[in-house]
């Protein structure tokens, strides 16, 4: 069987680190899997607080706004549902409490795919992507077993893991060009993050070709490797 059959009507969650990491990550496969009958649920582990270029930005309302982007890019993408576990942006941590917490989001939505950070990709300055992909790993590991955390939910074990932003890719999933819109439609849900991930000021007169150059960018990338790319894990 290809990873594709597993994804036609699988369960899937994907975690990312940062609102919008998800969609620039596996938003195109993500689509592309919903379309096709799977259940596509989401997990963000930080509250992006650190997602402005303003130093006098009202952080709260910032934190509330980018969960409001994150909702409205699922449900662009097809997702049922986002999890949030609101760690403070850039002090993530990969410890018991952190594991629990993700261990229990999968026992509870019982995935047959996770989509996660590579934690093992090098020269990555982020240390919020670091320990995002260790936590989706070490969640993986404590979720399996009955012995780890036994008050976070029924055991449960995924039978594959695909990371973005791989180290080493050895999958690349197919896309079409309306997958790939789709895919951008949803990362420009994330409008408080056009200026400074985006490259898009909405105050400029080149506002339009900066979008138009934003979207060329994302589908170039899919272009060159044919596909989204990820490191496939199914030893799991
Ligand atoms: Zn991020």
């Amino acid at each position: 069987m290809t990873l594709t059959d597993v994804g036609l009507r699988a369960r899937v969650l994907a975690v990312g680190a940062h609102p919008d990491d998800i969609e620039f990550g596996c938003g195109a496969t993500l689509t592309k899997w919903a379309r096709s009958g799977s259940h596509v649920e989401m997990l963000v582990l930080t509250d992006g607080s650190k997602g402005s270029w303003e130093p006098d930005q009202d952080l709260a309302a910032l934190v509330a706004t980018r969960r409001e982007e994150q909702r409205e890019a699922a449900r662009t993408l097809g997702a049922r549902d986002v999890h949030f576990l609101d760690a403070v942006d850039g002090e993530l941590e990969d410890d018991a409490a952190r594991r629990e917490q993700v261990c229990a989001v999968i026992r509870a939505t019982r995935p047959d795919v996770v989509f996660g950070h590579d934690p093992w990709k090098q020269y990555r300055l982020h240390p919020d992507h670091r320990r995002a992909g260790q936590l989706v790993i070490d969640g993986i590991v404590a979720a399996r077993d009955p012995h780890f955390f036994p008050g976070a939910g029924r055991p449960h074990r995924p039978s594959r893991l695909l990371l973005f932003e791989a180290q080493v890719v050895d999958h690349v999933e197919g896309v079409d060009a309306p997958e790939v819109d789709t895919k951008i439609e949803a990362l420009l849900c994330h409008h408080s993050q056009w200026r400074s991930t985006m490259g898009i000021e909405e105050a400029s007169a080149d506002f339009e070709a900066q979008r138009e150059a934003f979207r060329h960018r994302i589908r170039a990338e899919i272009a060159t490797t044919g596909g989204e790319p990820f490191k496939l894990i199914t030893d799991l």
